[in-house]
């Protein structure tokens, strides 16, 4: 038998009888309790923690161990925790591993609230978060130490969307520090463009937020762990409490059945946004892995099997006040918002020292305004012509402006 293909594989994961029923989609059961018919189905329950028995709502109901399935099989793991948000899997992920006296070593590009978790919450708890530059490899092995209890990778990076060599990496740290867990953020590739566990890395992180959902109207986040890590994951998320509404598991699971159609028209249609701008006299770089030229370009063919929406690019010029607002304020088919992932195209900017902030490593080789964009699933003639709007904007904009 040959290897399910990811369509198939997203269309049917976490379907299994049990949580459909009889219908196609899996049942929506909702619950705080969860009733045993005898004495011997209580003690079954209470016994059967790694089992998917029915035990009391905070441990899951059908429909939460539906998305744990799909997800366990998306990411190739022995089992997924759901939390509320992306960021709470980030957090809970880490304290379910460190204690006092470890050290976090972090890829200095990550998510900022992630760097900021390790930097205000874990501190205080004696945890040391050391970070180094995203473009390490094999180098980190000088790096790791017998303290060295996590290693936290994101590839791309956020908003400036470095790739790292994970293979690279995960040989690094586990000749020195065997072991050290090894975390990946695995928002914008979905679980689906790349393939963490496979390459060695423990644990596998997704703001689901984003393209899991895909419809900007939930919030999730999941872990997926292989079965080094699985138990340990799991009962700390558990002990911590963390559970997501019925509600939005299913949403969730909903969001997977288009995943993969979805994402390969935010591939093309932000690969064709992409390749414009990267002709644009008002651009200095694109940020793409995707595109030849970028520096991550090899590493990201070699690990990754296409390309999400998100990316940014990096104009000549560091817009004022005045520009960069006559620049946002206007666009007709992008929205001003975070987040990212869901059917609609949205536009952010950075000056060149907000992000200097959020990069401990250095790296900010720029001196141009950044503008991050989420390419939805809109026709590309219509992005374009507001993208061409938006830069003539500028122009047209006197650097300087009433205040
Ligand atoms: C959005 C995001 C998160 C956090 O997810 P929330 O659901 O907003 O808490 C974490 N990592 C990355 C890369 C993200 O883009």
């Amino acid at each position: 038998m040959t290897q399910k293909k990811i369509e198939t594989q997203l269309v049917q994961a976490g379907r299994a009888a049990r949580y459909t029923q009889g219908s196609v989609n899996g049942v929506i059961q909702r619950a705080s309790s969860l009733v045993f018919d005898s004495v011997a189905h209580k003690q079954q329950a209470t016994a059967g923690r790694a089992d998917r028995a029915l035990f009391y709502g905070r441990r899951g109901t059908l429909t939460h161990f539906s998305l744990q399935d799909a997800m366990t099989e998306l990411e190739g793991g022995a089992g997924c925790a759901l939390f509320p948000c992306g960021a709470a899997a980030v957090a809970n992920s880490l304290l379910a591993f460190v204690s006092a006296g470890d050290e976090v070593l972090m890829s200095g590009a990550v998510y900022e609230p992630t760097q900021d978790f390790c930097t205000r919450i874990l501190r205080k708890m004696g945890v040391t978060t050391t970070f180094f530059p995203h473009t390490l490899g094999a180098e980190l092995a000088d790096r790791v130490s017998a303290k060295t209890r996590v290693v936290f990778l994101e590839s791309p990076a956020s908003i400036t969307l470095e790739v790292q060599d994970i293979p690279a990496i995960v040989a690094a740290v586990r000749r020195n520090a065997p072991d050290a867990i090894i975390m990946i953020d695995n928002t914008w590739a979905a679980g689906v463009l790349l393939k963490p566990l496979a390459l060695g890395v423990d644990i596998s992180i997704q703001a689901g937020t984003k393209y899991l959902v895909g419809h900007s109207d939930a919030m999730i986040g999941t872990a997926v762990a292989n079965a080094r890590c699985w138990p340990q994951l799991r009962e700390n998320a558990y002990l911590l409490g963390q559970m997501v509404d019925a509600d939005t598991a299913y949403v969730t699971s909903r969001g997977l059945r288009t995943l993969a159609l979805r994402l390969r028209q935010h591939e093309a249609s932000a690969l064709i946004v992409a390749q414009w701008l990267a002709e644009r006299p008002e651009v200095a770089r694109v940020n793409h892995p995707a595109l030849p030229d970028s520096p991550g370009h090899a590493v990201w063919q070699r690990d990754f099997t296409g390309s999400s929406g998100l990316f940014s690019f990096v104009l000549h010029q560091r817009l004022s006040d005045a520009q960069l607002a006559h620049f946002l304020d206007h666009f007709r088919h992008f929205s001003m918002a975070y987040s990212w992932g869901g059917y609609e195209s949205l536009i952010l900017a950075n000056q060149p020292e907000e992000l200097a902030a959020i990069r401990p490593c250095g790296g900010v080789d720029f001196s141009g305004t950044l503008v991050r964009l989420h390419i939805g699933l809109e026709n590309t003639d219509d992005l374009l012509a507001d993208l061409a709007d938006g830069l003539a904007r500028i122009a047209a904009t006197p650097p300087v402006g009433v205040r």
